[in-house]
């Protein structure tokens, strides 16, 4: 949460900063267990109609509430879904299979296991296996507005809803007329149009210290999402476990520490950056070499920084302790 506001403190700063040509209505909340700050050129009612959208978003997919939308698939094996679920779930379901099962929402059982930022286990090796057993990314369909989920599968929704939420919000501020815009839902980016006909200048959180920014982006018209290790974790015998899991059931254990994708989708870019940290560097650059359809930048845990050549102009690292692989 406090990295969160510090995103959301960098953003905020940097729309005060700017004379804008057309004055920004501004408004910030708290849904999706973070922090939510709206600016772009639209009235109050605008931003006040995304704000209740993005509220019962957050209400429906909230794996943690047994009353959720979300959750009462969980409970009954799968269901009938419209509107944003289905929508949602159909995007998820493709971010699993093109990453191969890196971004896998079946993960659910792992995730209670584990409970990061909650009640913070360390659970043995057995339990893992289990929860494991019934968290296999090809266990569960999607298809005309049915979901079935087999042996045991819990959705989680944690690793894409922000982002997708953040396509709802941009969408609704340009039906409104809206042309320019910074959005931050827990520092998933939306960026509309331009600020003033120049580049918005993003700033990437330092993934080693809180009050500061790795470096800036200057950018527009897309969404900028990052995954990193810093976000929510608990450390134990000088071990970190953090909140994103790999395909055996334990926080990913490689070289990085943080992934920032940049795509012309939020719901893209918040299923790839997690999926991008799940994979690691390497297999994360083949990724990018097969797909073609994003630019990231990756940050590993000895201060190196590999940036994709779509973002190598856009990209200012501001830590000389930091270096390019690149
Ligand atoms: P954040 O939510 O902190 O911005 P992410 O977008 O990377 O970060 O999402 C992490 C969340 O996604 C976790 O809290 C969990 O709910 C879920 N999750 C964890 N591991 C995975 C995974 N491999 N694939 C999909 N979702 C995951
Ligand atoms: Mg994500």
């Amino acid at each position: 949460m406090k990295r969160h506001l510090l995103t959301v403190l960098l953003i905020v700063l940097s729309v005060f900063c700017c004379a804008c040509n057309h004055p920004h209505t501004q408004l910030s909340f708290i849904a999706m267990d973070t922090y939510i700050t709206l600016s772009a050129d639209v009235n109050d009612g605008v931003l006040s109609s995304v704000r209740q959208k993005i509220c019962s978003l957050s209400d429906a997919l909230d794996f943690h509430n047994s009353g959720s939308a979300l959750s009462i698939l969980n409970q009954n094996a799968g269901g009938p879904v419209d509107g944003d679920l289905n929508t949602l779930l159909q995007l998820a379901r493709q971010y699993a299979n093109d990453t191969g099962g890196a971004f896998n929402p079946a993960l659910g059982n792992i995730i209670r296991l584990w409970d990061i930022g909650g009640q913070n286990r360390l659970p043995a090796a057995a339990q893992i296996n289990d929860a494991l057993a019934h968290s296999q990314s090809g266990d569960w369909q999607i298809q005309d507005g049915q979901v079935s989920l087999q042996n045991g599968v819990q959705l989680d929704l944690g690793g894409i809803a922000k982002g997708y939420a953040s396509d709802i919000a941009l969408q609704m501020i340009e039906q409104a007329g809206g042309t320019s815009g910074l959005l931050s839902i827990g520092g998933n980016i939306a960026v509309l149009g331009s600020k003033n006909g120049d580049d918005w200048r993003i700033a990437i959180q330092h993934p080693e210290t809180e009050q500061a920014s790795i470096g800036t982006l200057s950018v527009c018209d897309c969404f900028v999402v990052t995954s990193g290790d810093y976000q929510r974790y608990f450390e134990t015998n000088g071990k970190r476990y953090h909140h994103i899991f790999g395909q055996n059931g334990y926080p990913t254990d490689n070289s990085l520490r943080s992934v920032t994708v940049v795509t012309d989708s939020g719901a893209k870019a918040d299923a790839y950056s997690t999926a991008l940290f799940v994979m690691g560097l390497d297999q994360g650059l083949a990724f990018y070499n097969q797909k073609q359809d994003f630019e990231a930048i990756f940050i590993t845990k000895d201060r190196s920084v590999t940036v994709t050549p779509g973002l190598r102009n856009r990209f200012t690292l501001q830590d000389g302790g930091y270096y390019y692989e690149n």
